[in-house]
């Protein structure tokens, strides 16, 4: 009797990992071989043509050099792949190097060199899209501005939902229908797949940055972008011959971090609702930025994705000074920038991952960005009390 089409969290556990009964294991082999004995000159040159041009290794010519193919890395991706229900997933060294890749992908040789995002982005994203370092000029829009920003020029439309640093959401469905025949890239980073597929929603990417949820425990830079088979071939392509690989041994630790995924990302998005709700409440919070909470009028959540997530943000009336006081006063919370890991973090993005952005679209100096963790969330409570009182 077949089984049934297996669910979520069966998927984390058992994906990309078809070929290890047959190698004779259990746990994922972590392959580290730059390069690879050739079995003859005629097959080892065509597999190499092969992968420098965005395929597969050739089964007769082998891996032939690490910055082509890596096995390790190319289990994972085809884990993340099955996650976001998409054909393919390509990883790359970080986050960054995803998203350059994206656009060189769809700039570099294509004659299209116009590029539309919808603000707000994470810090990083938009200091590359803003300095022009890959060659593009970008039209930044609000949601309604993308069918006017979209150019017979334009190679790709970037959007973030939710967006770093505060949640705001954006209809992925509306953006595709908007960007016309144009690709739309979502940066899936805060959701991860557990969230939201954005391919579903008809997006051609969806990319994250690793370092975050998915490796979830500090460890590991990395990024992977999953899409159709033929956009993996040309991000596959720009990889070999920029030199943007995943190193395995990142890769294994974002393989075995996925087997946990679906759980941490309902553990911790449980307690970010109950923070969320407390804070609402605390006379010294101005605002909540939680799509549970504030910024879901138009209930996109219930649209397009399979809950709020884990990240929020607040002001306080205190304004920057009160702000600053909370990031030195917490104990069990680390101020640091980065997210989506085991422990809870707290920032200011205006002063720290979203210093590049211009001072117009920049979030507020008072906002403090919170990523909570697997903690207890009573305990996480109590230790915002005393950082806010
Ligand atoms: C961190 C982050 C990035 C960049 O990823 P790196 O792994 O740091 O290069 C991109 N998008 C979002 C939403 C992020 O939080």
């Amino acid at each position: 009797m077949p089984l049934p089409e297996p669910h979520l969290d069966t998927i984390a556990v058992h994906a990309g990992r078809a070929d290890l009964a047959d190698l004779g294991v259990h746990a994922l082999p972590i392959d580290l071989s730059t390069t690879n004995p050739l079995p003859d000159v005629d097959s080892g040159g065509d597999s190499y043509e092969s992968m420098a041009t965005g395929g597969h290794p050739l089964p007769a010519g082998g891996m032939v050099y690490a910055r082509l193919w890596n096995p390790t890395v190319a289990r994972f991706e085809s884990a993340l792949a099955e996650l976001e229900h998409a054909e393919a997933a390509v990883a790359f060294a970080s986050g960054m190097a995803a998203t350059t890749a994206a656009i060189l992908a769809h700039t570099g040789t294509t004659g299209k060199r116009h590029i539309v995002a919808v603000r707000p982005l994470y810090g990083g994203t938009d200091h590359l899209l803003d300095m022009g370092l890959l060659g593009t000029e970008t039209t930044y829009c609000d949601e309604a501005g993308v069918a006017d920003a979209v150019r017979d020029d334009t190679a790709l439309v970037i959007i973030e939902t939710p967006a770093n640093p505060t949640l705001d959401l954006v209809d992925i469905a509306g953006i595709v229908a908007a960007a016309g025949d144009v690709p739309v890239l979502v940066d899936n980073t805060f959701a991860t797949p557990v969230l939201q597929n954005p391919i579903a929603h008809g997006a051609r990417m969806s990319l994250h940055s690793a370092t975050k949820y998915i490796g979830g425990h500090g460890d590991v830079i990395a990024g992977v972008i999953a899409c159709d088979e033929q956009t993996a071939v040309a991000l596959r392509s720009v990889r070999a011959i920029t030199g943007a690989l995943l190193h395995p041994l990142a890769a294994y630790l974002l393989h075995r971090g996925l087997q946990t995924l679906p759980l941490r990302m309902r553990a911790q998005q449980a307690s970010a609702a109950r923070i969320a709700a407390w804070l609402a409440e605390h006379p010294a919070v101005q605002r909540v930025y939680y799509p549970g909470i504030d910024g879901d009028e138009r209930g996109i959540v219930a649209r397009q994705m399979r809950g709020p997530g884990a990240m929020l943000a607040v002001s306080l009336h205190g304004g920057y000074p009160a702000a600053e006081a909370l990031t030195s006063r917490v104990r069990l919370f680390t101020h640091a920038v980065s997210l989506g890991g085991v422990d809870s973090l707290v920032q200011l993005p205006a002063a720290l991952t979203h210093r590049p952005v211009p001072p117009e679209a920049r979030p507020g100096a008072d906002v403090v960005r919170i990523s909570v963790g697997l903690e207890d969330v009573d305990d996480l409570i109590a230790d915002l009390d005393q950082a806010l009182s």
